[in-house]
């Protein structure tokens, strides 16, 4: 039969019906140990009490009636946020595209009230912002541009993790008006820039009186062992962008402003018909408090240091391993080899992984994970890439088939 769905993905052969926590089911009852949380949004798990429990609620009283009147839960969200993250505004949106967008036309409005006609943003190589027409222009990847142009203009691109070659650029050019950039690039490999990165790159665009702006859609919510990412820098962005995790599965975006950057929208500049609705503005709050009484963010860190020393402890006399590196339960191990084909054999073997970058196995795993679903995910996977690097060394191809045998 074929399917009348746009075939703009390429899907594993597989159908969840149900899950709860790590565990995902497939139609015949097959057990999965989902670690990558439906990428890095489900991170409280799979049907947490607490969000289906404020969904069900709100849905009793109302799902939606328009940013044209006054939303209570909204406000508490956004006093959340700002509590939270230091910002002081948010504008709600429906997807970490539309986040983006939010922060790009912030950016270009920053730049025409300073007298710049033609604003232009530094992004960096690597990045992915999103689909949209001006995010997938300010993504450094072009499998994602292909097929799109003309192009959004007005992007800069630069190396990541190089602060010189921003300074150039603003040096050199008069109409800059922000800089986007992802704390950890996810989609780009998992590459954790230096320590300092952060830092460097707010001391600039303070020098240059140019709009910071991160893109945190994919490191927030406590992925990193922080709230937001940019807590390990001690730095505040004048903008945030968040989104996937925010509401644990409940569609919500959201653009956070600081400083000059929060007074720049006034009414009739932006909006979404959908965004901060009460439905997902209560999944949101719960995913807050949920976090908070579970204290999940702190645990992020620890959980993460447990997972990557299993990795380094069992993989250390594995040749092929190039880098295994993490910050809370963001975690790359690179091969030195691509190795897209362990997404299925992984599969085969009841695991939800990912590869990014064509050699790096990307782990997402939800905060919730325990210690002995850490146990299994560490020894599962720890056996899959041994039996696959040391395929490698006795053929050139590697028929995932022929070695694992579904489970
Ligand atoms: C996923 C992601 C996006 C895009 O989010 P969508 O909700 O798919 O539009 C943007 N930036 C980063 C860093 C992401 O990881």
């Amino acid at each position: 039969m074929t399917s009348h769905i746009m075939p703009t993905y390429g899907r594993l052969p597989v159908t969840f019906e149900r899950g709860e926590g790590v565990w995902l089911w497939d139609e015949k009852n097959n057990r999965y140990l989902d670690a990558l949380s439906g990428i890095a949004v489900c991170n409280l798990g799979h049907a947490h009490p607490a969000i289906h429990a404020a969904i069900c609620k709100q849905s009793r009283a109302l799902l939606h009636t328009s940013n044209l009147y006054g939303i209570a839960k909204q406000e508490r969200l956004a006093v959340k946020l700002a509590e939270q993250s230091g910002m002081d505004n948010v504008f709600f949106c429906n997807s970490g595209a539309e986040a983006n967008e939010a922060a790009i036309k912030l950016a270009r409005m920053y730049g025409h009230e300073s007298g710049i006609d033609k604003p232009a943003i530094i992004v960096m190589e690597k990045s992915f912002h999103g689909r949209t027409l001006a995010t997938l222009s300010a993504t450094g990847n072009s499998k994602v541009q292909q097929g799109f142009a003309p192009l959004v203009e007005g992007f800069i691109r630069v190396p990541y993790n190089d602060v010189s070659e921003i300074k150039l650029e603003l040096e050199q050019h008069k109409n800059i008006v922000a800089v986007l950039v992802e704390p950890i690039q996810g989609e780009g490999g998992v590459n954790i820039p230096g320590e300092d990165y952060l830092n460097q790159i707010r001391s600039l665009c303070d020098r240059h009186h140019v709009l910071m702006m991160l893109d945190e859609i994919q490191t927030g919510i406590g992925r990193t062992g922080e709230f937001l990412a940019y807590q390990h820098n001690n730095i505040i962005p004048d903008v945030c962008t968040l989104a996937k995790a925010l509401g644990n599965g409940v569609p919500i975006g959201a653009c956070l402003a600081h400083g000059k950057a929060a007074q720049l929208f006034t009414a009739g500049n932006h909006g979404s018909t959908f965004g901060g609705n009460p439905l997902a503005c209560s999944a949101a709050l719960a995913v807050l408090e949920t976090l908070e009484h579970e204290n999940l963010i702190n645990s992020a860190e620890q959980k993460g240091n447990a997972i990557c020393s299993g990795f380094t402890e069992h993989l250390r006399n594995n040749e092929h391993i190039v880098d295994i590196r993490h910050k809370g339960l963001m975690i790359g191990i690179e091969l030195d080899k691509p190795c897209a084909e362990l997404v299925k054999s992984a599969l085969q073997q009841g695991l939800l992984i990912n590869v990014t970058n064509e050699k790096t196995i990307r782990l997402l795993p939800p905060l919730i994970i325990n210690d002995q679903e850490i146990n299994q995910l560490v020894i599962t996977l720890t056996t899959l890439i041994q039996d696959y690097t040391a395929h490698l060394h006795t053929t050139q191809t590697y028929e995932s088939q022929t070695l694992y045998k579904p489970a």
